[in-house]
């Protein structure tokens, strides 16, 4: 079972404006801002705005209005950023063996440069 949504982990506070980001995007479903220790030329976060813990969470308890307004932020947010002929990265941590650190979902968007193989 997903663990409990802890309402004060910081993309909590992101979203509630407490902690300052760039929102690059935002309409009803996610926000995207960029990621404060960027891996990549561009390193970008989508976020849901509901509370949901992972990737799982969403899958499991989120609406469908929730989840394919989340896939289809994910997709814009690339697009406007005119990432998809040089193409990019999604990667979206669940769960310890994943090393997630923020227990809110996010799916990272990498681009910006060749990344090589997966896990390399
Ligand atoms: P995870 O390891 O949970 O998949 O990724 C968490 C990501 O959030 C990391 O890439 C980290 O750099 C980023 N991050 C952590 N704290 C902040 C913050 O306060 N602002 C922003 N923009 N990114 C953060």
């Amino acid at each position: 079972a997903t663990q409990p949504y802890d309402d004060q982990n910081i993309f909590a506070k992101i979203l509630r404006g407490e902690i300052p980001a760039t929102r690059l995007y935002e309409d009803a479903y996610a926000i995207a801002f960029p990621d404060i220790a960027p891996q990549a030329p561009t390193h970008i976060l989508v976020i849901p705005k509901g509370a949901y813990v992972s990737w799982d969470d969403l899958s499991a308890r989120g609406s469908d209005a929730e989840i394919a307004g989340f896939v289809r932020a994910v997709g814009k947010v690339a697009r406007d950023a005119g990432l998809v002929a040089p193409g990019y990265r999604l990667l979206a941590n669940t769960g310890l063996d994943s090393h997630q650190e923020v227990p809110h979902l996010h799916v990272h968007i990498f681009a910006g440069r060749p990344l090589g193989p997966l896990l390399a």
